[in-house]
């Protein structure tokens, strides 16, 4: 398949690659790394990165505009289905390549290239650079580490698995990564976050059978300072609170008008159910929008269903499966 995917990309002068609305910093490291690796295997290719950026983003690299995208190659990273692919339309591209690691949504690609067991759309654009001609120097290394880093939680998910390790530790090596200098950017924040963080922390509501969840209205947002993706932002930083399982956010995002929802999980697999409110991701990492805070009630009863299942079918308390 990779091969299938350097051949594409050998052939045409014009790349765009474009990744998910939302941007995080998984999709924004595997365009802009490969972005990198195509430019420095091929100088004389036109390759664009396309797609709205976020300042908090800026280290990874500028985005591009493109006026004409007519029978360019489309790349695609991250994105399992055509509704929420940002900046582009497919029906503009001679070829559309496909490259994701969430669970199949729907194809859209010429060729695809999907693996839900990888950690991250930068851990499958390590391996099509390790794979192929493609080049790589210690600048696209550098992003390739923190998307995997980012989408990993520090290596903590168990998305992270032998072959992740191994990778990035050849990659450590082989381009010299400094990784202490590299966090910096990632997990430097405003101290306007660091407050509502701590808000956070004072206000999540917990139902019985173990969803922690808020709801962050416009109001304290401002009185915040903070703009309605920064929630999202620090989910992962709720991690191994004893009571929740499964912890949400419900963000209200006036410029569209509807309400970000962002999901967490150590147990039961919230995905499927967030498919139910226009949502989707990731077993354990999964988002969705919602009309209104109101209905952020359906969801919260959905999941709280969903750990008494689990718990239920988890009594044993065992910390190891035996077989
Ligand atoms: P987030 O909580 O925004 O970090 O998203 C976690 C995962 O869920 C990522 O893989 C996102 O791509 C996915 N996701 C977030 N929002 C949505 C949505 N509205 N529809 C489908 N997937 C989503």
């Amino acid at each position: 398949m990779y091969s299938d995917i350097f051949k594409l990309i050998s052939e045409f002068d014009k790349i765009v690659l474009a990744r998910h609305v939302g941007v995080d910093p998984d999709a924004m490291a595997s365009t802009m790394a490969l972005k990198d690796s195509i430019l420095l295997t091929f100088p004389e290719k036109k390759v664009y990165s396309v797609g709205s950026g976020s300042n908090r983003f800026n280290y990874f690299g500028k985005l591009d505009k493109v006026d004409d995208m007519m029978g360019a190659l489309l790349i695609v990273l991250d994105t399992p289905d055509i509704r929420r692919i940002d900046g582009v339309t497919l029906g503009d591209f001679s070829k559309v390549v496909k490259i994701d690691h969430h669970p199949f949504v729907e194809k859209f690609g010429d060729v695809e290239h999907i693996d839900d067991t990888a950690s991250s759309a930068s851990e499958l654009v390590l391996e099509l650079i390790n794979e192929t001609d493609l080049l790589m120097d210690k600048n696209i290394a550098s992003k390739l580490y923190l998307g995997i880093v980012s989408d990993t939680n520090r290596f903590m998910f168990n998305n992270s698995t032998g072959n992740t390790f191994r990778k990035v530790a050849r990659m450590i090596d082989e381009y010299h990564l400094e990784i202490d200098k590299l966090y910096e950017p990632l997990y430097l924040r405003p101290m306007s976050e660091v407050r509502l963080e701590g808000y956070i922390g004072l206000h999540l509501s917990l139902t019985e059978n173990g969803v922690g969840y808020i709801k962050l209205t416009k109001e304290i947002l401002d009185e915040f300072g903070v703009d309605s993706a920064a929630p999202g932002n620090m989910i992962n930083n709720f991690n191994y609170i004893n009571e929740a399982i499964v912890w949400i956010f419900f963000t209200e995002d006036v410029k569209n008008n509807n309400i970000r929802v962002s999901a967490r999980s150590r147990g039961p697999i919230i995905n499927t159910t967030l498919a139910n409110f226009n949502g989707g991701g990731h077993k354990y990492a999964s988002g969705a929008r919602i009309a209104k805070m109101e209905n952020s009630e359906e969801v919260i009863k959905a999941l709280d269903s969903l750990c008494f299942e689990y718990k239920k079918n988890n009594e044993s308390g065992d910390m190891i499966d035996k077989d």
